[in-house]
């Protein structure tokens, strides 16, 4: 397949389905960092999964259709696009759940060390379990931005997403992994509001272990299952804490004791939602022959036009470099849930995150030039 290394913003529109607006047409879509919109593929391998598969084949479709392999099959799809190489990524459950086991498997490879040192400002799933897992491991839980963490001897693990839920502030990876390996700690990166539209160099950069979200930029749909990464030089020693049947090296033999998989295959832990990874093996069509980079620059494109076409009264809280910038802005409003919801009464949907932040994702697969200066224009007619 030819690499679309240059691709316009809205370059696919066409093979999404985007939610309504008031007026009955096509909304402007910038919520895809929340919920992505439905690629049309996504649909049709959902629908051929449920009467093509599941109706037709039943339980021989763990075999006859690949549903076994598809944890490892998927995750093969998602590496390039986090940049790793083949064998250490795999999907199946929630982000939450990944994080869990990889936070604890990663205390689990410094078990000399006392501190998990993690986002401040890091979303909620992941603040509440570092709490939880410093707790079960006995590390002392400590927090700073990821820019000013100063990791150390006594860090075991830096827990860092690849770009801020709220400000949309993309973190430098690259220096966060480079201080945490000179202090001899593991990184543990989420990639959930990078997958899909910022390239990350998993392997490149040396990132430890990584957890992703595909509902977002992905778009694999409400609930999709999440992905997590490996970095093979781990992959003999990792010692996960859901140590599910799934994960077990010979799980039909079931034998009384638990043999990890070799690799990532470990990180499996129960059956997985096979009709959320079936979903999502559709809705990665969109990316074939795709290069991160290039679908970065189209929504960076989206993000400049917005911004371009905003009124010089509203703060932006996200900066406006684009080394720095992932794929949403954020404006800093006084109502932000009447905005959200007066903008989607004029077809433009966001989401609001207390207590005063809009959010405008940039999905550049479906949205468009016209998509972002609408926003812009809508936004400023609200704010009088
Ligand atoms: C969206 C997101 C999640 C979502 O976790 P779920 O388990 O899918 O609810 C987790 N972490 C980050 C950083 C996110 O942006």
């Amino acid at each position: 397949m030819l690499s679309n290394s240059s691709p316009e913003p809205g370059w696919a529109r066409e093979q999404f389905a985007l939610p309504r607006a008031p007026d009955e047409g096509d909304a402007v879509y910038l919520a895809g960092n929340s919920l992505g919109a439905q690629p049309h593929a996504a649909r049709r391998a959902l629908l051929s999964a449920v009467d093509e598969q599941w109706a037709a084949v039943g339980v021989a479709g763990w075999e006859d259709c690949g549903w076994w392999e598809a944890p490892r099959r998927l995750g093969d799809r998602i590496a390039p696009l986090v940049g790793a190489a083949a064998g250490q990524v795999v999907v199946g459950d929630s982000t939450s759940v990944q994080l869990f086991g990889l936070l604890v498997a990663a205390a689990r490879l410094r078990p000399d060390r006392t501190v998990l040192l993690s986002d401040a400002g890091h979303f909620p799933t992941d603040r509440y379990l570092a709490i939880s897992v410093a707790r079960l491991t006995r590390l002392t839980l400590e927090t700073a931005s990821p820019a000013a963490m100063a990791p150390d001897g006594r860090t075991a693990v830096v827990a860092v997403p690849a770009v801020d839920f709220r400000t949309g502030e993309r973190w430098d990876l690259g220096a966060i992994v480079a201080r945490a390996h000179e202090a001899g700690a593991v990184v543990v990166a989420d990639l959930s509001h990078a997958a899909g539209v910022v390239p990350v160099e998993l392997d490149a950069l040396g990132v430890d272990l990584a957890v992703g979200c595909t509902y977002k930029y992905l778009n694999g749909g409400p609930g999709a299952p999440a992905f997590a990464y490996v970095a093979e030089r781990h992959h003999d020693v990792l010692d996960p804490p859901l140590t599910g049947w799934t994960g077990h090296a010979d799980p039909f033999a079931m034998t009384e004791a638990w043999t990890p998989a070799p690799g990532v295959g470990r990180l499996r832990v129960g059956t997985p939602p096979m009709l959320g990874l079936l979903a999502l093996d559709g809705a990665l069509d969109v990316f074939d022959g795709v290069d991160l980079a290039g679908v970065h620059a189209a929504s960076l494109a989206l993000g400049d036009a917005f911004l371009a076409d905003l009124p010089a009264g509203v703060e932006v809280v996200t900066p406006r470099e684009q080394a720095r910038r992932g794929g949403h802005v954020a404006v800093r409003v006084g109502d932000a849930q009447g905005l959200c919801a007066a903008l989607a009464r004029r077809g433009v949907v966001v989401d609001a995150r207390p207590p005063d932040l809009l959010r405008f994702g940039f999905a550049a697969p479906y949205v468009t030039l016209g998509d972002a200066r609408t926003a812009a224009r809508e936004l400023a007619a609200l704010l009088g």
